[in-house]
């Protein structure tokens, strides 16, 4: 097995689906609602640009705040957009991987600084 430094892109991808179905099935439990795999897979798609720790705050999020009954997609969503604790990195940025911050090298030493995709 070799060890790599940041997940590859499948790996986050399994990640992803893996949050969302346990989310789900704590949903199940919480609202008495159980969805079909079909509402399972439309949702793990739906969700596809957030990462593993984008949703797992925002399904958490969405189940404190919606006490009776099952949370739409788009309350999940919301949840995730409203999330604004700091500025937020594009998960998929080629500088930074979604980090947010950049090495820059000034007068022989080291910096970290914000990435441009920070919004
Ligand atoms: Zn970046």
């Amino acid at each position: 097995m070799s060890a790599t430094a940041k997940p590859l892109k499948k790996e986050l991808e399994t990640q992803r689906r893996e949050v969302v179905a346990r989310w789900l099935k704590i949903y199940a439990a919480h609202y008495g609602h159980t969805l079909d795999a079909d509402e399972v897979t439309a949702i793990q798609k739906s969700l596809g640009e957030f990462s593993p720790a984008q949703l797992e705050a925002a399904f958490l999020k969405t189940m404190e705040e919606r006490k009776e009954f099952f949370p739409t997609l788009g309350q999940i969503r919301g949840a995730i957009g409203a999330d604004t604790s700091g500025p937020r990195a594009k998960p998929d940025c080629g500088v930074c991987s979604g980090t947010g911050w950049k090495t820059v090298e000034r007068d022989g030493h080291r910096y970290a600084e914000r990435c441009s995709c920070v919004t």
